[in-house]
């Protein structure tokens, strides 16, 4: 259970949120990104978006391979005809996984946690990480991009989870 202490759950409504841009790039930016690396490894999470742990901002760490990314104001400028399916998972949405079809490859304009403009082409694993965190700072969650069955069968599996870690069954109602 304390994996997921820290990490907003689907049915709160800062992960519907349409995130804010960050606009200063201070210490205090920098210690919320060290949490959010913090709370993203207790979880053994790949990726994880600043309103996942309750901040509405355009912020998103992971940690894939080896390597550690901080997104600043991620935007998406370009993105491959091409796409593949792939099975996903979502540490707001423990015990849940649906298939989901997204763009093969991405080209995504970003700030760095000191405010530098970078762009970042991501294939593979990574493309498909960066195009879910990205889904989180518009408010789209993995269900949304789901069909009508397995949206379903991911809410029936939600709901086992709350009851089964006694939480608020009310959160699989989303308002
Ligand atoms: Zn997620």
């Amino acid at each position: 259970m304390t994996a997921y202490r820290n990490v907003r759950l689907f049915g709160e409504p800062v992960l519907r949120e349409k995130a804010k841009p960050v606009e200063v790039f201070d210490k205090k930016l920098l210690s919320l990104i060290n949490e959010m690396f913090k709370i993203m490894e207790e979880a053994h999470g790949v990726g994880l978006a600043a309103p996942q742990i309750g901040h509405p901002l355009r912020l998103v760490v992971i940690q894939f391979e080896d390597n550690r990314y901080v997104l600043v104001n991620p935007e998406i400028i370009d993105k491959s005809k091409e796409q593949e399916e792939f099975e996903e998972g979502c540490l707001s949405f423990p015990g849940v996984s649906v298939n989901i079809k997204r763009p093969s490859r991405v080209k995504v304009a970003y700030h760095d946690e000191k405010g530098k403009r970078s762009i970042l082409e991501a294939n593979g694993l990574l493309s498909r990480i960066v195009q879910h965190e990205i889904d989180h700072i518009n408010g789209v969650l993995i269900i949304d991009r789901a069909n009508k069955r397995e949206r379903l069968e991911a809410l029936e599996k939600f709901s086992e989870f709350l009851v089964k870690h006694n939480l608020d069954p009310s959160l699989t109602r989303e308002k």
